[in-house]
């Protein structure tokens, strides 16, 4: 059996969109599931669209989502080149387009930018297409030969027939069948040397031993051009899979706006890499059961393309912070500490347990820029209405509440040891004498230390935080606002 080979072949130019990250992804799992080999090729032959520093961000994106690759321009393989430009010095384009232009399968055009801009054109899904009009097809060889000797600027385009139809099969959508009439004769080679992705793809992925191709299905149209350079150089045909859009909730396309279009704006936010990984990996594809975390290793084991959905997959950023917040729950704490800590700083500074603090927001938070609100009112103590010490289920209002709050604090002054469990046997000690529920006392006396109606932890919990002289100071303004209320 032939191994599995698949290859990621980014362009350059910027940073790595959630898509790609999708395909690269998915071309990892379906090498690693067969024990494979999963490849990158960095697809720069589009110098116009080529931005500095943009490769070194594929680098680092694969690395941290953990997509490690097995060969590319870093790791040699035997298939180097890994990089198209570098390729294009070998020689290699052009020598498989000259094999083309001698199978009559392809030719030289020396059409100027006045006679292609007078070519009439047609609108192609939304795009202005000029249709070339085979012109320079009928150019006799001694005529080509006399042109290229006088250095004149040339193309090579695809000599596609006007007549008959061509198949081109992919896992998703199946056989599309297309009239070749409609195949224009696309551009091989660049008047500037270099391929076209249109031509680099085919030469590159059947020379790298390409079994299986996972791309956006923006190459769906082209690809029955493809099938028929194939054919023409008598290649086997890799297995395409062309992955359908990903839209945000709105179902437009994903923006930079609404936070999720790249993976860098994702870890900018706060994502986990590993959850940002298992996200996208149900962005189109689902496993038998409606399971949805899966670390990478799982990913491989259970991954099936043939289980990859045609439609639209929405990217719901709701549902990724839930997932997000599952991956922190699980995390161990030795972890957890180190990249919660400068989040904790920053909300609090020097003088607080941090790693105290860190325990009790750890199954709270979804991303860690969302412990500042949690932990704020460590700080400072928020102005905080005092309709919130009313409490339905509690069975708690503004006069209970003055009540407890004042019967509590000369114990409360009185106690020297503000550790969460002796405070916790003084509270209980204090509701076992008054006869009451455990939250008609705990509930004033939170709302008094935190201010705040949801906090990460319990009353005397915060309250060892804050150590004795500031929970008493907080009682006490607590007493104060209900006594004005009163
Ligand atoms: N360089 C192309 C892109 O970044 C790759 C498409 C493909 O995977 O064939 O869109």
């Amino acid at each position: 059996m032939t191994k599995i080979r698949t290859r990621y072949a980014p362009s350059p130019t910027g940073k790595m969109h959630v898509g790609n990250l999708r395909s690269a992804l998915y071309e990892f799992l379906i090498a690693k599931h067969a024990d494979g080999d999963f490849m990158l090729r960095i697809e720069d032959t589009d110098q116009e669209r080529f931005v500095e520093g943009a490769t070194e961000i594929i680098y680092s994106t694969l690395e941290k989502a953990g997509l490690q690759h097995d060969e590319g321009p870093d790791k040699d393989g035997g298939f180097g080149p890994y990089v198209q430009s570098e390729r294009m010095k070998t020689g290699i384009y052009l020598k498989y387009a000259k094999e083309l232009i001698d199978k009559g399968e392809a030719y030289y055009c020396f059409c100027d930018k006045e006679r292609l801009a007078s070519l009439k054109t047609e609108i192609v899904e939304g795009k202005e297409i000029m249709i070339y009009d085979k012109h320079c097809l009928s150019l006799s060889k001694e005529e080509v030969e006399k042109n290229l000797a006088a250095g004149m600027p040339y193309v090579i385009r695809q000599n596609n027939p006007t007549e008959g139809t061509t198949t081109f099969h992919d896992e998703l959508y199946g056989d599309i069948t297309v009239n070749n009439s409609e195949l224009d004769d696309m551009i091989l080679i660049k008047s500037d040397g270099y391929p076209t992705y249109n031509f680099a793809n085919v030469v590159d992925d059947h020379t790298m031993n390409i079994t299986h191709v996972v791309r956006g299905n923006e190459y769906l149209s082209s690809s029955p051009k493809y099938t028929r350079l194939y054919e023409a150089f008598g290649w086997q045909v890799p297995v395409y899979v062309h992955l359908p859009l990903i839209t945000d909730e709105n179902h437009k396309k994903l923006s930079k706006r609404s936070g999720h279009s790249s993976f860098e704006d994702l870890m900018e936010q706060g994502f986990l890499p590993e959850a940002v990984v298992n996200y996208i990996a149900l962005l189109g594809w689902s496993p038998e059961d409606n399971r949805e975390i899966f670390s990478l290793e799982e990913l491989i084991k259970e991954f099936d393309y043939r289980r990859i959905s045609k439609s639209p997959a929405v990217f719901d950023m709701v549902k990724l912070r839930w997932m997000n917040g599952e991956y922190l729950k699980a995390m161990d704490m030795d972890r957890f500490f180190p990249m919660a800590e400068p989040f904790l700083r920053e909300a609090l500074g020097d003088g607080f347990d941090l790693e105290k603090i860190a325990a009790m927001v750890k199954t709270r938070i979804e991303v860690f820029p969302d412990i500042a609100g949690q932990v704020d009112f460590f700080k400072e103590l928020p102005s905080y209405d005092v309709e919130m010490y009313t409490h339905k289920k509690m069975k708690t209002d503004k006069a209970s509440s003055l009540e407890v709050l004042t019967e509590l604090l000369p114990l409360l002054e009185a106690q020297e040891d503000y550790s969460n469990d002796a405070l916790y046997q003084t509270l209980l000690s204090y509701v076992e004498k008054k006869g009451c529920k455990n939250g008609y006392v705990m509930w004033p006396v939170r709302t008094a230390v935190s201010g705040k109606q949801m906090t990460p932890a319990g009353a005397t919990e915060i309250m060892e935080i804050l150590g004795k002289e500031e929970s008493l100071k907080r009682i006490c303004t607590g007493i104060e606002k209900l006594q004005k209320e009163s």
